[in-house]
């Protein structure tokens, strides 16, 4: 029977056609890992790179067997290839970083005190000097302004490769789409909060190029509009579909008796009454009606499909954790 290790660190590396710098990336983490005599795997997840990546991989893995590494089929995106990554670490504490060496290995010690001592469930790395063109760094002061407010963490780079977590962390988050952008909030969500920050090293890219291009930004916001709204409703979706549709249901009734009453009262009256079918705001009241009982159905449906779908585990025991706690932001 094989025994299992003890490992104290599980490094998580997405990577998507990144050949030349694995052999170089692989070599300076052992190298810190040695010198600070940590058990630790490194989890290179190729992410369906199309150059000769999961070839240097394997070659690597060969001579070290503390490497491993798993393949996608396809291109699944940086979010699927750390939830993957996520799903396989054994070590206590779980580095993310990225391969293409603009993150550097030297920050792992420091990174992994802050979990084990320190009692952080998350740190994440922050860029304070960056190696990145202007068109990426401007957009990003705006992003990370955003998060910072909607998710009231103080965090100044939500979206740094080099992150470190409590290992109770990243076996309860789930990640999809582009949402390795906002993992602090997912964090906070799980209530996981203790949320820390290093300022790391951020260096230029050396070889390959980005893999980002301007849609980031697109769907960065698009993620950033569903992440807050599944963390505000996902549970009760009727409380905001049903305020929505009750508040235009009730402003079409409303808009129908005044319309009615202004009728009956000129007809009364014998004043000139204008068709009701010429009057725009008998338009909006017909529409308003109409989409108010919509949406009350919509949350209704919601409602139902959530109470059906909840996972009977769907929550986290907080007493059993054993390594020290603090209370950060
Ligand atoms: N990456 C990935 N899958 C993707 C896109 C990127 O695994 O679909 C990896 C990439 O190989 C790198 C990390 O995610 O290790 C960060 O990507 P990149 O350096 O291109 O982002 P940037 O530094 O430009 O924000
Ligand atoms: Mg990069």
């Amino acid at each position: 029977m094989e025994l299992e290790v003890k490992k104290d660190i599980s490094v998580v590396i997405p990577l998507l056609n990144e050949e030349e710098s694995l052999p170089e990336l692989c070599a300076w983490i052992e190298r810190v890992m040695h010198e600070h005599k940590f058990k630790y795997e490194i989890l290179l997840i190729d992410d369906g790179s199309r150059d000769r990546s999961w070839e240097v991989i394997s070659e690597i893995a060969k001579n070290n067997p503390n490497i491993e590494g798993i393949r996608f089929n396809r291109n699944y995106g940086k979010s699927a290839a750390l939830h993957t990554g996520f799903e396989h670490v054994q070590g206590d504490v779980v580095i993310t970083m990225d391969a293409d060496l603009q993150d550097s290995p030297d920050e792992i010690p420091e990174l992994y005190r802050m979990i084990k001592e320190e009692g952080y469930d998350l740190v994440s790395g922050w860029k304070k000097k960056r190696h990145d063109p202007i068109s990426k760094t401007i957009p990003s002061l705006f992003f990370n302004f955003v998060t910072r407010k909607i998710s009231g963490i103080n965090l100044h780079d939500f979206n740094c490769g080099l992150k470190s977590y409590h290992k109770d962390v990243v076996k309860s988050i789930e990640l999809y789409g582009e949402m390795h952008r906002y993992i602090p909030m997912i964090t906070k969500r799980h209530g996981f909060d203790r949320i820390g920050e290093k300022v790391v090293e951020h260096r230029a890219r050396k070889y390959g190029s980005s893999k980002f291009g301007l849609e980031r930004f697109i769907y960065g916001f698009l993620d950033l509009l569903s992440i807050t709204f599944v963390s505000k409703f996902k549970k009760r979706p009727m409380h905001f579909f049903g305020t929505m549709g009750t508040l235009s249901f009730f402003f079409g009734i409303i808009v129908t008796i005044g319309l009615i009453i202004d009728k009956l009262y000129k007809l009364h009256f014998k004043l000139p009454v204008r068709e009701v079918t010429e009057q725009p705001l008998f338009f909006l009241a017909l529409v308003a009606v109409i989409v108010g009982v919509q949406l009350f159905m919509a949350g209704f449906v919601a409602e139902m499909l959530t109470m059906n779908s909840q996972k009977k585990n769907d929550y986290i025991i907080s007493e059993k954790i054993s390594y020290p706690r603090k209370k950060v932001f």
